[in-house]
């Protein structure tokens, strides 16, 4: 049990946050050569919880110097076996530490308590244990001969699983051989800074792991600094495309994990009310902010109404709110900014002619929030079928047959994953063949295994994260 060793209870008593915090660089905290700070807000109650800075050009040169040198004397030459007793302990670390981190990350995202708690912690402690075991086997990782690491990596992050995403990250990179220098999105930069501490706490040599916060700049800056080997972004495909662009032409390796807008699929011979959880977990887990997030339902025509009445019935009783609260099913929306985004787009779905549903919901009136909200009614030209809302907005679908599921399931531009319900395992196997889609779950959704590699096709990105796939963005062989 990953809460073995961690404090109860979950209350914010058990985070220490720094009122004020600077750059982790070569294993130090140093204050930033520029002047430009900002303050990251708790969601749930626009509260001010620390302030930090933006890296400059200049920092950021400070932060690839350091990760260069502990690369060139420690890290890229230890034996395989000595990086691994570093990223067990750092996994150790996160156990031990796992309910504060849970709360931080909870604070600083919006995301329910439970969420952070049972999914995302124990997530993050299972990267570290599933590569620190592969850092002294890559010989045998079948990716090919002598594999080496490629050097310094960039790594660039978002807000919506902060943490998890800087494990997906890290791990990898440090079980190959690399050091890092990574950005965390500007709105959740706390449990970023709150690893570098663990990075401290398990001794690991300074330079290997460099956390430098800031927004874009400071990300296009680290992605653009010639010192680095290899970019590895997760983030909108908008800027995912700006990286591609300056990569483009450098000796750079590049690893892309970009938006989705995912099918999930439900034929008529489905477990409905199986396919319901399925439907909720995928669309208002995470607030909806989840890249592969099922925010198309696509359902068979015969079971529309008794699918949609379900559903209904189901959201009704989703409790939003205080996001430490352990029953609290819908936390907050991150930012502001992603609040415009989500209003905006479903106001355009309203506007093309969807009808937009919401069960009774009372906002709090302090913070960031959007209610759980189906739209059916949905054609495949409206925006809200086609662009990513990355928020708790499902927009409904119908199909009659196997072959127009498919048609629409991949009428986008994205590929990172698609659900199918249905009780026939030869359909699951058909459909699975013709999505053009990452993943594809067959009565499930968004589950996630440090051992199963996980990706796009199309605008959805490059590259695998997770598995042994996950080894080959970080090493030449
Ligand atoms: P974003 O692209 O705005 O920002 C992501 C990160 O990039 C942030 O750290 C940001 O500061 C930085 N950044 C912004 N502009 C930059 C630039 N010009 N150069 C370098 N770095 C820059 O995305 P977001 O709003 O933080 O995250 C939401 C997006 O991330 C969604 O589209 C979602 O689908 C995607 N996402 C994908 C995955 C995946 O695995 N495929 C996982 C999580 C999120």
């Amino acid at each position: 049990d990953i809460f073995e060793y961690a404090p109860a209870p979950e209350s914010r008593d058990v985070v220490d946050i720094r009122p004020s915090y600077g750059l982790f660089v070569n294993g130090e905290w140093i204050d930033s050569l520029g002047d430009e700070r900002h303050k990251t807000l708790n969601p749930a109650t626009e509260e001010a919880l620390a302030e930090f800075s933006y890296a400059t050009p200049a920092d950021v040169d400070r932060a690839v110097d350091a990760a260069r040198k502990a690369y060139d004397s420690v890290w890229g030459r230890m034996p395989g076996r000595e990086r691994a007793k570093y990223l067990f302990r750092i996994a150790r670390i996160v156990q031990e530490r796992a309910r504060e981190l849970a709360v931080l990350e909870s604070l600083d995202n919006g995301k329910p308590i439970r969420e952070s708690r049972d999914v995302d912690l124990p997530l993050v402690a299972a990267h570290f244990f599933y590569y620190a075991g592969w850092a002294d086997k890559l010989r045998h990782a079948g990716l090919g001969e002598d594999p080496r690491p490629l050097g310094v990596a960039a790594q660039i992050i978002p807000w919506n699983f902060p943490l998890l995403m800087l494990a997906w990250k890290i791990a990898p990179a440090l079980a190959c051989g690399n050091t890092v220098v990574l950005k965390p999105a500007e709105t959740t930069p706390l449990t970023a800074l709150a690893f570098a501490e663990i990075c401290r706490q398990a001794d690991l040599p300074p330079g290997v792991v460099n956390i430098v916060t800031g927004a874009g700049e400071t990300g296009q800056a680290l992605a653009g600094h010639e010192g680095v080997d290899k970019v590895a972004f997760t983030g909108s495909t908008e800027v995912g495309r700006l990286i591609a662009r300056s990569v483009a032409g450098t000796r750079k390796k590049l690893t892309l994990e970009l938006g989705g807008k995912a099918a999930n699929i439900v034929f008529d011979d489905a477990a409905l009310d199986q396919a319901v959880e399925g439907i909720v977990n995928g669309i208002f887990f995470n607030q909806g902010h989840v890249c592969c997030a099922g925010s198309r339902l696509l359902v068979q025509e015969s079971v529309e109404d008794e699918l949609l009445a379900a559903l209904k019935r189901r959201l009704a009783t989703l409790r939003l709110g205080d996001p430490l609260d352990k029953n609290t099913d819908i936390g907050a929306v991150n930012s502001a900014a992603q609040l415009d985004r989500i209003r905006e787009l479903s106001d355009a779905g309203e506007a093309e002619g969807a009808q937009r549903w919401s069960p009774p919901c009372a906002l709090p009136d302090k913070g960031f929030w959007f209610p759980p909200t189906l739209f059916t009614g949905v054609a495949q030209s409206h925006r809200i079928a086609r662009e990513e809302i990355f928020g708790p907005v499902l927009s409904v679908l119908t199909f009659r047959t196997p072959a127009e599921a498919v048609e629409k399931a991949n009428n986008t531009p994205y590929g990172l994953s698609a659900g199918v319900w249905t009780e026939k395992g030869s359909r699951i196997l058909w459909m699975a063949d013709r999505l053009r889609a990452g993943v594809v779950w067959a009565n499930t959704f968004n589950k996630f295994d440090p051992t199963s590699p996980f990706g796009g096709y199309k605008e959805s990105g490059y590259g695998r994260e997770g598995g042994r796939h996950g080894l080959e963005a970080y090493l030449d062989v």
